[in-house]
């Protein structure tokens, strides 16, 4: 089968600039975290990502570490490319990251400029890409100068292999001390990958103020919370579930989820019904609402998901009782 993308791909997705960039990205944006292994079936894992870049999703999450095996992820989609979406990468956003252990030894981990510019390079040739758009640091390093992981990040962009730098689950005081010694580089920090979902609001406190005085776009990850914001584990777990498959490597698993959770996903689901939407949509819609966030990452194991889920701009305004009805379940 040879891929042609659907000519009306443009026509619903809403993009949103990124901080005070001029990148703008898709509201929904696809990450390959999970289901984009070497293990998963490779044509289930090209038909999702040729119907999420026929719905308007340009950027493709990534990291060192997906898979399984980790870098299992990048070859997936680096196959993917070559075979279907080489003639359209300049209408694509790729990012990848390092940051969590990827190889034996000292240098495989953390945030050492030794470890992020090696694993850029092994993360190119896995995808088969001269750059990628994004590079991410992906987790806070305590032990390695922030000014040293900055600079790795400012030498990738000088050197052409990365166009714009990210930074993911660092603290707002992290954030502005990582912002500030990019700006003293030249290179801006672009944007900051954060967890943010009904369910996780630690964003809310500063990180979000902070990320709009500096500029900074806002991209969030486990919106649907790994798949508890949406209506399959009402009634138990599904075999074919994420929590059912039991697939590792950071995964939620069933004791994760407490009868509490699921009492708050039952009243959030009624609400969702009365808006006349999914509660994977009702979820979505609830982080974008807030104009800061750039764009939520999605994940998905079915193309069917990636439609539903991008469906949630269909009804994407909430009424103040609306809000207050869903602040009201989740106490
Ligand atoms: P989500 O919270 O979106 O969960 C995705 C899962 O939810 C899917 O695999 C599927 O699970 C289920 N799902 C998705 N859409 C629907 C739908 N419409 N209806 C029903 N079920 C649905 O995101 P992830 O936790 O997967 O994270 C998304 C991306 O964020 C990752 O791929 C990665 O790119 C990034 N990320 C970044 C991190 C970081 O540290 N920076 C950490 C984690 C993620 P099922 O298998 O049950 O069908």
């Amino acid at each position: 089968m040879i891929y042609q993308a659907s000519p009306a791909r443009y026509a619903e997705m809403e993009y949103r600039r990124c901080g005070n960039s001029g990148l703008k990205l898709p509201v929904i944006s696809l990450g390959l975290w999970h289901n984009f292994g070497s293990t998963d079936p490779f044509n289930q894992c090209r038909n999702i990502v040729h119907t999420a870049f026929d719905c308007g999703i340009t950027h493709f999450d990534l990291a060192n570490n997906y898979g399984p095996p980790p870098g299992g992820a990048e070859e997936t989609f680096g196959k993917i490319l070559k075979q279907d979406l080489s003639a359209y990468r300049d209408e694509l956003i790729i990012s990848s990251k390092a940051g969590w252990p990827m190889w034996p030894g000292p240098y495989g981990d953390l945030g050492s400029k030794k470890y992020l510019i090696a694993s850029l390079d092994q993360s190119l040739r896995r995808m088969g890409l001269d750059y990628v758009d994004i590079f991410y640091h992906h987790r806070p390093d305590p032990d390695t100068p922030l000014e040293e992981t900055m600079s790795a990040l400012d030498l990738m962009v000088k050197t052409g292999k990365a166009l714009y730098v990210g930074i993911s689950s660092y603290s707002a005081a992290e954030t502005v001390k990582a912002a500030d010694i990019l700006q003293g580089l030249g290179t801006p920090l672009l944007i900051h990958q954060p967890k943010y979902s009904l369910l996780d609001r630690w964003i809310e406190a500063d990180l979000l103020q902070t990320l709009e005085e500096k500029g900074v776009g806002c991209i969030s990850f486990s919106s649907l919370a790994q798949g508890i914001l949406t209506n399959k584990y009402l009634n138990g777990i599904p075999e074919d579930s994420r929590v059912g498959k039991g697939l590792g490597n950071g995964a939620i698993q069933e004791e994760q989820i407490s009868a509490d959770t699921i009492t708050k996903v039952k009243k959030l689901n009624d609400l969702s019904e009365a808006r006349g939407q999914s509660l994977a949509q009702m979820s979505l819609a609830w982080v974008l609402k807030d104009p800061r966030m750039t764009s939520v990452i999605i994940g998905a194991s079915k193309p069917e998901q990636v439609i539903d889920s991008v469906r949630c701009l269909d009804r994407a305004a909430f009424t103040a009782q609306e809000l207050g009805l869903i602040e009201a379940a989740l106490q």
